[in-house]
């Protein structure tokens, strides 16, 4: 065989390719292959090119072999190429670390998994007769259904629209909708002419929509992704969607091995499997002609992924949508504020649904004072808890904190127990008798008497999940309870099971953090308890409102779904607070719309677009100086209308032991704010401390 050559990437931050050469016959592009990387020793990269001639600057006898290919037949093509590339440049990270994200490589999350009972044609099942809201909203969504397919036009519109971008602007273009202003003004309705948002309260019958919309996409020979949040609701939309689609589905957790990971990419790859469902990994499945993407509770926080690539799920779904001309339908009862604006303005079609179908009502919510309560369930909790156990129904009792209780406070000096390597409080466990940093897991016997000045007035308070479950069992001995949050659900099978359970009515009351929030569909749920609604409410984040708001009125809508009797009760601090008050009082557009002028006040999303550096590493001096000359090289770059909010210590300023410093770049324009941000990188590069991380997450979900 003659030497051929091969461009490279590999999963490094460092952004350039390689050529190697290679004799091997199976060398080819979209196969992974294992190769001399660095001083690291041998390493799998990622195949993207042949080379047919080398470049003048490139000696071929400095190169160096392919040792092996790992792939017999291609993994990837030009569309995972393009997609990677597109992520790089649109999350400033390197190539090979944005096609590491995109494929099931072994070391990253997420598998595939195969659903398989059945075909498609044969499994017969209970049609539900729709309402005419759901009619409607499924001819809008199903509308363009082959109508569409062969004229190419949709194709073109994407292509003009990230045209005369160059590299940066395709990036802006992928804001899709969620860019504002700009270019998407002056091309109308170039921007988003098959975006959907199914927007009904909890319990309206949203999900039978997406599945029949997902019916008619499969029937017209396309293929379709279906988002949900992580954890639990993977698990439930997977048995609907396997029992209607049989083996046309493949679905994707965590928790496979590395070959049935791939065995399902493969699957989905070859146009077998042509409806995925998974959480926020499952936008990349590969899978041939593409017609629908669903984005189920598209205000979830799951949907944004935490390492690099920061990449959220809705944004690589709209640029996929725009290429290959796909419909986008999104859907919640509590819409993100970037949504609500878009539809405000028209730019995404908003398809509302307004009742409950299934002989349920809204439940009955009502805010409790609990000031001068002695315990986490107020007198009245106790009584709703009493009342629904009595009828023979269930209850759910949320908290957004696990462990026992979260913060170590001496009452003499005011000292405070935080985690070593984090600025942080530790949490206190009590089933295994230890306090525990929720940020990096450090873990310690927490003192006996103050640290600081030896009193023994000194111990933890607020309440966690451990503690709820421990006074729900001492008053109601007689009830079956069962936490669920991820100190639980560390051992296997505890969530499908818990869940399971809770459903055949084996669990009187299930209690846990936002596991038990996120769209849940239980029949026999008549009480829904919020221990605590305080929580997060006042972080730091411009968020915290928005994020506070959408957990209240989703926990609430797990009561009553079958029946018209349901019962909220949510337990506060502050009784009066508005964000707190318009959740209970349901009234999602009166807050969306205070929200909203908040922020336009505030100047933060989804008014502005937003760029976080974070810089961070093990000393503060060196990090403060990487931040501060950041800052200088990016202050000349950035224009008018737009600003720099810092640089500042990061309200977690130490985290895992290193400092953390950052800067927000601020705009209206995003296309603008990637070239500042773009060329301010590339002065840092040059000569960049080696011993500071610089973070850059392209709009942040949050900003601690
Ligand atoms: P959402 O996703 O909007 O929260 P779901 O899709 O879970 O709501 O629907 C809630 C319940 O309503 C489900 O049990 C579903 O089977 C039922 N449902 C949906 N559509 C209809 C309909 N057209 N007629 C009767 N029941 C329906
Ligand atoms: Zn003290
Ligand atoms: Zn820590």
């Amino acid at each position: 065989m003659r030497r051929r050559y091969f461009e490279l990437i590999f999963d490094t931050p460092v952004k350039q390719s390689w050529i190697y050469y290679s004799h091997l016959e199976e060398a080819q592009v979209g196969s992974r292959a294992v190769a001399e990387f660095g001083r690291t020793g041998e390493r799998v990269g990622y195949i993207i090119s042949e080379v047919s001639e080398l470049p003048s600057s490139i000696k071929s006898n400095s190169l160096k072999p392919i040792w092996r290919v790992v792939d017999k037949m291609p993994l990837f093509g030009e569309e995972e190429i393009e997609l990677s590339r597109w992520i790089s440049a649109y999350y400033f990270c390197s190539h090979g670390e944005a096609i590491a994200a995109v494929l099931p490589s072994a070391t990253r999350a997420a598998g595939l998994t195969a659903i398989s009972c059945g075909d498609f044609e044969n499994i017969a099942h209970k049609r539900l007769t729709l309402s005419a809201e759901q009619e409607a909203a499924l001819a809008a969504i199903t509308g363009v259904v082959g109508s569409r397919s062969n004229s190419g036009s949709g194709k073109e519109n994407a292509d003009k629209f990230f045209a005369n971008s160059g590299g940066t602007g395709n990036a802006d273009a992928s804001g899709g909708g969620w860019k504002t202003g700009g270019r998407g003004d002056e091309e109308g309705h170039a921007l988003s002419p098959q975006h959907y948002y199914l927007y009904g309260i909890t319990g309206s019958g949203k999900t039978e929509v997406f599945l029949r919309a997902a019916e008619r996409f499969l029937t017209a020979g396309m293929s379709v992704i279906y988002l949900v949040p992580e954890i639990s609701l993977t698990q439930q939309a997977a048995e609907i969607i396997s029992e209607r689609f049989g083996n046309l589905a493949a679905m994707v957790h965590s928790g496979l091995s590395a070959g049935q990971r791939l065995a399902q990419w493969r699957r989905i790859r070859a146009g077998e499997a042509r409806i995925i469902v998974g959480p926020r990994s499952a936008i990349f499945a590969p899978v041939r002609k593409l017609g629908l993407i669903i984005i189920d509770e598209e205000h979830d926080g799951s949907f944004k992924s935490g390492n690099t690539p920061r990449y959220h799920s809705r944004q690589i779904a709209m640029h996929r949508c725009a290429v290959s001309s796909a419909t986008l339908v999104m859907g919640s009862a509590t819409p993100s504020l970037e949504a609500w604006r878009l539809m405000n303005e028209g730019r995404i079609q908003r398809l509302d649904l307004t009742t409950r179908l299934s002989g349920g009502k809204m439940p009955d919510i009502k805010i409790v004072n609990i000031e001068h309560s002695s315990s986490c369930l107020s007198a009245e909790l106790q009584e709703e808890i009493r009342k629904t156990a009595l009828a023979g129904k269930q209850s759910i009792l949320f908290l957004n904190r696990r462990g026992f209780s979260y913060f170590y406070h001496c009452k003499e000096c005011g000292f405070e127990l935080t985690c070593k390597r984090c600025s942080v409080s530790l949490t206190w466990h009590k089933s295994i008798g230890k306090a525990i940093c929720h940020y990096c897991g450090y873990e310690t016997v927490p003192p006996e008497s103050c640290p600081n000045c030896g009193s023994l007035e000194a111990g933890f308070i607020g309440i966690g999940t451990e503690m709820v479950e421990e006074e729900v069992k001492r008053r109601f001995p007689e009830l079956r309870v069962r936490r669920l949050d991820s100190d639980m659900i560390m051992r296997k099978d505890v969530l499908e099971e818990t869940l399971t359970m809770f459903r055949a009515g084996a669990i009187d009351i299930l209690l846990g953090t936002q596991m038990v929030a996120k769209g849940l569909n239980f029949a026999g749920v008549r009480l829904v308890g919020v221990i605590f609604a305080d929580t997060g409410l006042h972080l730091p984040d411009f968020r915290a409102a928005e994020r506070t708001f959408s957990l209240i009125v989703q926990v609430a809508g797990r009561a009553g779904r079958f029946s018209p009797d349901g019962k909220v009760l949510v337990q506060t601090l502050r009784p009066f607070d508005p964000v707190i008050r318009s959740a209970c009082a349901l009234d999602v557009e009166g807050f969306f719309n205070a929200e909203l002028e908040n922020r336009r006040l505030q100047r933060f999303p989804p008014w502005t677009r937003l760029i976080r550096i974070v810089a961070r590493g093990k000393n503060k001096d060196r990090v403060v100086t990487a931040i501060n000359r950041f800052f200088e090289l990016v202050r000349p770059v950035i224009t008018e209308d737009y600003d720099i909010l810092g640089p500042s210590e990061c309200s977690i300023s130490l985290l895992s032991g290193s400092h953390r410093h950052q800067l927000l770049l601020r705009g209206e324009n995003m296309a603008r704010l990637h070239a500042a941000c773009r060329s301010a990188l590339e002065e840092y590069g040059i000569k960049k401390d080696p011993r500071v991380y610089l973070e850059v997450d392209v709009d942040p979900a949050q900003i601690l």
